[in-house]
């Protein structure tokens, strides 16, 4: 079951315009959901006291929605309120996450739903930014990119083929016509190379070290921004990476640059290939961060750096949860 939302507002209170907005609601309402009129267990409205004219669940019944119980109540005058508006919630028998449908001037109440919601996260490694990033989505209910796994896999693909990782014009060879694809199963990321995944290979140790390296290569980085920039043109998204605020989607209001001390991140990503099976030492851990770090913030091409209107988030003494809920807050405070 799940319970879909939606308002509409109306011009003028008359029971024409009260009638064409809630079929147009409802109608809206079907098909971005794909709902047909038997999978609908009931329809409450309730409207601003300024809405006289009509019922809305008439409205509905009239529209061909009586099949389900319909009702309608009238809301109290709230100081404030947005004017001759209709709001509706519809119980449903369907499963997955329901699209909500805001209208007219009632697209302004909830601009958090009804906007393309674009959020850049950047930070160094193990700063807890991939688990933040994930976790927000999947509280937004909005598509996660990891776009370090990108330049994993234009590392990966370099070894596949033998390339000289030290040298540009190698690398570019490979660029020209790499077949790299992400994908979505299950709201999971899915990384594709020459159409298989990829996803686990990516992570590898060495591919950590090959992947800062060959992301240093403007031919690589064209490539990967102009797939990034795509994507986000396209759909709302929580984008993970190094230069996401400063470079790839410097317009987005929503950056927040994640970061913890050396050690926290050590400890964690010790932790984390430990799990994998991985055979890594502590020490070995810290050392790679530190090139890493150094690489990353002393490259020519979009070094990583924190945007000028970033918010920082630093992790080192807070839980995942805290991290997303800091984040989800700052967000609600610009919306
Ligand atoms: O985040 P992750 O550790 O998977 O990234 C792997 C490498 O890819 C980083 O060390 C960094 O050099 C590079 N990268 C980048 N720009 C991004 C994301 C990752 O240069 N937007």
């Amino acid at each position: 079951m799940n319970a879909i939302r939606g308002a509409i507002t109306v011009k003028e209170d008359t029971p024409e315009q009260v009638r064409e907005a809630v079929s147009q609601l409802l109608a809206e309402i079907s098909e971005k959901n794909s709902l047909k009129k038997e999978d609908i267990i009931y329809i409450m409205f309730s409207s601003t006291e300024d809405i006289k004219s009509f019922y809305p669940a008439k409205a509905a019944r009239e529209a061909g929605y009586g099949t389900c119980p319909l009702f309608s109540a009238m809301e109290p005058p709230i100081e404030g309120a947005l004017p001759l508006c209709i709001r509706v919630l519809v119980l449903t028998s369907l499963e997955g996450a329901p699209v909500p449908v805001y209208l007219g001037d009632a697209a302004l109440l909830r601009r958090d739903l009804t906007r393309r919601l674009v959020i850049a996260l950047d930070g160094p490694a193990g700063s807890g930014k991939s688990t933040t990033a994930k976790n927000l989505a999947k509280d937004l209910n909005i598509l996660y990119l990891d776009t370090g796994a990108m330049y994993r896999a234009c590392a990966l693909e370099c070894v596949r083929r033998g390339a000289d990782i030290s040298d540009e014009n190698s690398v570019k060879s490979v660029m020209d016509d790499i077949d790299l694809r992400i994908e979505y199963k299950n709201g999971r990321q899915v990384t594709m190379l020459d159409g298989g995944d990829v996803s686990e290979e990516i992570r590898r140790p060495e591919i950590s070290q090959l992947a800062s390296k060959v992301s240093a290569f403007g031919c690589v980085r064209r490539k990967m921004v102009e797939m990034q920039r795509r994507i986000a043109a396209t759909m709302s998204c929580v984008m993970d990476g190094r230069d996401i605020g400063t470079n790839v989607l410097p317009n987005t209001e929503h950056k927040f640059y994640v970061t913890a001390s050396v050690e926290v991140r050590a400890k964690r990503r010790y932790e984390e290939d430990r799990a994998k099976g991985y055979e890594v030492s502590y020490d070995s851990i810290v050392n790679d961060i530190r090139e890493r770090d150094k690489r990353d913030t002393e490259r020519e091409i979009a070094p990583l750096r924190c945007a000028e209107d970033a918010v920082i988030v630093d992790t080192s003494d807070m839980t995942p949860e805290q991290a997303v809920e800091f984040i989800k807050n700052k967000i609600q405070e610009k919306i």
